[in-house]
């Protein structure tokens, strides 16, 4: 696997390439297996495939979640070799932004429901650092985890306003065995924390089951209130969303999903579950 750590340096190397697809990955690290089968997608349809490693600073609302962000670097290098990537791009900070940069995006309500509500801020720091990174590698596909369902939202309509020639592809969840959603911050749940963390699919998966059964008020009522009686769960949100706009949904929406955040213990976990 070559590494850069320059934009000018893959920049080279990558139009090098030409006429080759390049299947792009971005992260922030700590690698795991949700991780690793968006490379495998990538990996399946593309001839190139490049995994970013950046813990972008400006999708940070809290400092301490930055500060504590894990950096295993040594170990995610040996998992994406062991992956087949071609390409890793780990560029410091001052290699993505200059002092005193400006970034504002308009991409409407997205930006200020559910996870952006609670983490004001959050997905113009995700719009700023994923132009930057498309414009440094201009992939011809760009595969994102439904883990994160709003910032693949975010991100397609960033891709549909500013016009950018990228395809996305929305990868599936992939789950501990007992159905909790792999995720970077999962390493700072203590032992309790992570039997307690279980709740979130669960409520999830209880959602989907009795979704028409009961109304869709009564689900979002019945969902929080299962959270809240987990002790050490303290929840966000859980909303039944419409798939597209992420705005309430309701029976007639033709794509539909629900959505959660709850601190579990001092970490916040984020979950989904598409519905129909
Ligand atoms: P992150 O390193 O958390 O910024 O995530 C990088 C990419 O991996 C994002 O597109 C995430 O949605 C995706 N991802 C994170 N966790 C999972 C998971 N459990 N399953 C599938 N994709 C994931």
């Amino acid at each position: 696997m070559k590494i850069f750590s320059t934009r000018s340096e893959i920049q080279q190397y990558l139009t090098r390439l030409n006429g080759k697809t390049i299947g792009f990955v971005p992260t922030m690290g700590a690698l795991h297996r949700g991780h690793i089968s968006l490379i495998e997608q990538a990996k399946a349809t593309n001839h190139v495939v490049v995994c970013s490693i950046f813990v972008n600073p400006t999708q940070f609302n809290d400092p301490k979640d930055l500060q504590n962000y894990p950096r295993p670097i040594a170990a995610d290098i040996s998992k994406l070799e062991a992956a087949g990537c071609d390409i890793l791009f780990n560029p410091p900070v001052s290699e993505i932004y200059d002092d005193n940069e400006h970034w504002h995006l308009n991409i409407g309500q997205l930006e200020f429901l559910l996870e952006g509500e609670f983490r004001p801020g959050h997905y113009q720091g995700v719009t700023q650092v994923v132009y930057k990174l498309l414009d440094i590698v201009k992939p011809t596909t760009l595969y994102l985890g439904q883990k994160d369902y709003q910032q693949f939202m975010v991100v397609s309509r960033m891709v549909e306003i500013l016009d950018i020639p990228v395809k996305m592809v929305m990868c599936p969840i992939e789950r501990e065995v007992d159905g909790l959603a792999m995720s970077s911050r999962n390493i700072h749940l203590t032992a309790d924390d992570r039997q307690h963390s279980l709740i979130l699919s669960k409520t999830l998966n209880w959602l989907k089951t009795n979704f028409d059964i009961k109304n869709i008020f009564q689900l979002e009522q019945d969902a929080m209130a299962m959270l809240q009686s987990e002790p050490g769960v303290d929840p966000e949100y859980i909303e039944i969303a419409d798939g597209k706009t992420l705005l309430p949904a309701n029976e007639n929406s033709i794509s539909i999903v629900a959505l959660t955040a709850a601190r579990v213990g001092k970490t916040r976990l984020i979950d989904n579950v598409v519905i129909r």
